[in-house]
């Protein structure tokens, strides 16, 4: 039960939905709502008013640019994502991650926005975001910005969005030349949360080689991170067994894992270097294909 009183409104349009969260400084945006919901129910978020989004129209569409770049509207549903064409074809890691998110009633419900901006440690969707090198397009009183991933997770529950900002979109750019990537997750048995989730993109030369790899990794950590070490490890080799073991090995340098009732940070620096090497495994054999 939510026991505190709030004002709800539904904006038809993005100029609104920032005029009403600005009115207040205690307004928030409601997407799916299956992360602020649970929050409001245990007294842990107290917004005076709720500004839902869900009738914004625009903040609903994928979309693919001349440039290439696949957006993402904020309000596009975990499910949605999951079973559209071309995220399943340019963005597989996206996909997997998505279809990886909670059961089908979350996915149904929860955003891609709505996950971003709130930064859950163990959320799925960032690892694809980072890996791809995804740009957080949201907008606010003074206009519009863009946020690159790797610049935006800034710790639990915390990014580089500012309170009165709304995202409005969530940019891929397409993956150049022979790339595969994919997400490989180790889900918590009760919650259905990544106590591990990693996305690899890997893009291969003409002679297999490894040019260039982008490794997200979410779950073991205060706020999803790029594995880096790995990636230089990897970059360059061949991608045999033994390049890819060297490289997952190096996904967890420079971080403090978590450790918590579902795994120790040990057992979880173990789970990323399994969950790294099966997602690295995956993107290259389909980088090949
Ligand atoms: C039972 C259960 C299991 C789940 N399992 C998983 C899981 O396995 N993996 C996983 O990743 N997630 C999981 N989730 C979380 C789920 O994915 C949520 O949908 C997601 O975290 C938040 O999306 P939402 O659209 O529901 O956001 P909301 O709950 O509506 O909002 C969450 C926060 O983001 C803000 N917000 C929302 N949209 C925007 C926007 N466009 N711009 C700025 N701020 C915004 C809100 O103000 C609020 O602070 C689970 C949730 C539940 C209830």
């Amino acid at each position: 039960m939510i026991t505190h009183p709030f004002t709800y409104q539904a904006p038809s349009t993005i100029e609104e939905a920032v005029r009403e969260l600005g009115r207040n400084g205690e307004s928030k945006v409601i997407a799916g709502g299956h992360s602020l919901l649970p929050l409001m129910k245990l007294g842990l978020a107290q917004p005076e008013a709720l500004i839902d989004l869900r009738r914004i129209a625009s903040l609903r569409e994928i979309r693919i640019e001349d440039d290439g770049i696949v957006a993402i509207g904020a309000l596009t549903t975990h499910r949605d994502i999951a079973h559209d064409p071309t995220v399943r074809a340019k963005l597989a890691a996206l996909a997997e991650a998505a279809s990886a998110v909670g059961d089908l009633q979350v996915r149904a419900r929860g955003t891609i926005g709505g996950s971003l901006a709130h930064a859950d440690p163990a959320a799925d969707e960032p690892a694809p975001a980072l890996a791809f090198d995804a740009t957080i397009r949201a907008i606010g009183p003074q206009g519009r910005r863009d946020i690159k991933a790797t610049e935006y997770f800034k710790g639990t529950f915390e990014t580089a969005l500012a309170e009165n900002e709304i995202i409005t979109e969530v940019r891929f750019p397409a993956p150049a030349g022979r790339t595969g990537s994919a997400y490989a997750k180790f889900a918590h048995p009760a919650s259905g949360f990544a106590v591990t989730g990693v996305a690899a993109v890997v893009t291969v030369k003409a002679d297999g080689s490894v040019e260039r790899v982008a490794i997200g990794v979410t779950g073991a950590a205060a706020a999803a991170y790029r594995a880096t070490a790995a990636e230089k490890a990897l970059a360059g080799t061949n991608g045999d067994a033994k390049a890819i073991a060297a490289a997952a090995a190096k996904a967890t340098d420079a971080i403090t894992a978590l450790s918590d009732l579902a795994a120790s940070s040990e057992y979880r620096k173990h789970l990323v270097t399994v969950y790294a090497k099966r997602a690295i495994e995956r993107a290259l054999s389909r980088a090949k294909a």
